[in-house]
């Protein structure tokens, strides 16, 4: 039984796919932070370079990918499509499971896809320096590589429970040039604010958004870049569902249903994107499944609204499922998955009713993920086990019902930097958590109010 299906370097796209084109209905507008008003292009310059910017607020369906940009993505991409044939017999299921693996990039996830182009913008402008927060590290890392590559500085405000959880992604960083510092840091304002409140803070990506934010804005040779959440991110990462789609016509199959985790929203987005597209203007029907973490249920549990993208309110507005920006997760494994908000193209899409939001328990996310690493040989990244955890389902609820059905998740990194968690996970150290209503309503209170 075929396995694998390949594509070739050439066959990497040569155009992003851009779904505000296709949207029913526009995206509401980005605000700025202080005045609540809708921003122009050259508010957002301070922390952005032009190019990006006007990726952001295009209405173009199709947008170049450039050459030097492309060759970069070419080291590793296009990336493979496998069919899990032995999850299927493990689980005895009638449904057909296939995966687009995103961890064989160097870093280890999809976020090259988009710091390669991010990288390249800023370096075209004339920027010598980026900022950016990192989580998990896989995103530090994605950026760290990229500005290698391009010759710039990268400074990096790593999520302090994450900089003592997971040291071998500083080295990964530090490997590449990037500087790394714990955020909260006292290097900022936004940092010491935070340290005179709770010196024991162990940040947020919404505190280290906030550092990061501040350093681009005080110096004009810096900028700030965004590992998710924004339109051009969501873009930049559709080479992956681009690429899926010709390999799910290799494998004579198309997909029933198409799941991703969610933190930000890039990588469901990277693959999700392209196949609604297919909905929306070619009568497909495929589903959406967007899963995330009970402990981070933004999609589930929060509120569609307008919120700062940080803790400082420095960064702009918009519209989204939000948990607040307040919201400061707890310390469970899945570093990735735990932003405050979600991005506005899922946020709208979700209202639309195109996509289906879940959430899962950090037991059984890692119990899929055992159990995938046991029939496919391949450890998931935290993240990307809760989008196994759901394929699983999928396939388990087709079994009951009989159904033939055809599922794709995408496999958004590798967990070999993620042992510590395997390890918890191991001894029975893992606790599900689920976050308190009351604790999100209370974030939720300080929500900005707009009056457009
Ligand atoms: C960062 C990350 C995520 C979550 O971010 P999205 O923008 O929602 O994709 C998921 N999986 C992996 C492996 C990551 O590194």
């Amino acid at each position: 039984m075929q396995t694998q299906f390949l594509l070739s370097q050439n066959d990497v796209p040569t155009q992003w796919y851009n779904v505000q084109a296709d949207l029913p209905e526009p995206l509401p507008p980005t605000l700025h932070p202080v005045t609540l008003q809708p921003v122009g292009p050259s508010d957002l310059e301070p922390i952005f370079p032009m190019d990006l910017i006007l990726q952001e607020v295009s209405q173009e369906r199709y947008i170049d990918i450039p050459q030097e940009v492309r060759e970069i993505l070419q080291l590793w991409r296009p990336t493979p499509l496998y069919r899990a044939v032995r999850l299927e017999q493990a689980l005895g299921t009638p449904a057909k499971i296939f995966y687009k693996y995103e961890g064989t990039s160097p870093t280890g996830s999809h976020k090259p896809n988009t710091s390669v182009a991010q990288a390249f913008y800023n370096k075209i402008a004339g920027v010598k320096r980026l900022t950016t927060e990192t989580g998990a590290g896989q995103w530090g890392s994605a950026l760290a590589m990229a500005c290698n590559f391009f010759g710039l500085e990268c400074k990096i405000y790593m999520v302090k429970v994450s900089y003592q959880q997971k040291p071998y992604r500083r080295s990964v960083m530090r490997l590449f040039g990037a500087d790394v510092v714990p955020s909260p840091s006292d290097e900022t304002e936004s940092g010491r604010a935070i340290l005179a409140k709770d010196p024991n803070s162990t940040g947020s990506l919404g505190i280290a958004i906030s550092e990061a934010v501040e350093v681009a804005l005080k110096n004009a040779d810096t900028k700030y870049s965004l590992g998710s959440v924004l339109n051009h991110v969501l873009m930049h990462q559709t080479v992956i569902g681009e690429e899926a789609i010709k390999q799910m016509d290799l494998a004579g199959a198309y997909p029933d249903v198409v799941i991703g985790c969610v933190g930000g929203g890039s990588n469901f987005g990277g693959l999700a994107l392209p196949f609604l597209r297919q909905n929306l203007r070619e009568g497909a029907k495929t589903r959406f499944v967007a899963v995330e973490p009970m402990a981070c249920p933004s999609m589930t549990r929060g509120v569609y609204a307008f919120d700062y993208g940080d803790t400082a309110k420095m960064a702009p507005v918009v519209k989204m499922d939000t948990l607040g920006h307040d919201f400061v997760p707890p310390a469970i494994h899945a570093g990735g998955l735990r932003y405050h908000g979600v991005a506005p193209l899922l946020a709208l899409l979700h209202r639309l009713g195109y996509i289906e939001p879940r959430a899962y328990h950090q037991v059984p996310v890692f119990d899929a993920a055992a159990l995938f690493t046991r029939t496919e040989g391949i450890i998931p990244a935290p993240e990307s086990a809760h989008a196994v955890r759901a394929a699983i389902d999928e396939a388990l609820d087709a079994k009951e019902k009989g159904e033939e059905r055809v599922i794709l998740f995408n496999l958004s990194g590798h967990g070999f930097l993620d042992l510590g968690a395997y390890d918890a996970y191991l001894e029975g150290r893992l606790e599900n958590y689920a976050y308190p209503e009351e604790m999100i309503q209370r974030a939720l209170q300080s929500l900005p109010q707009v009056n457009l």
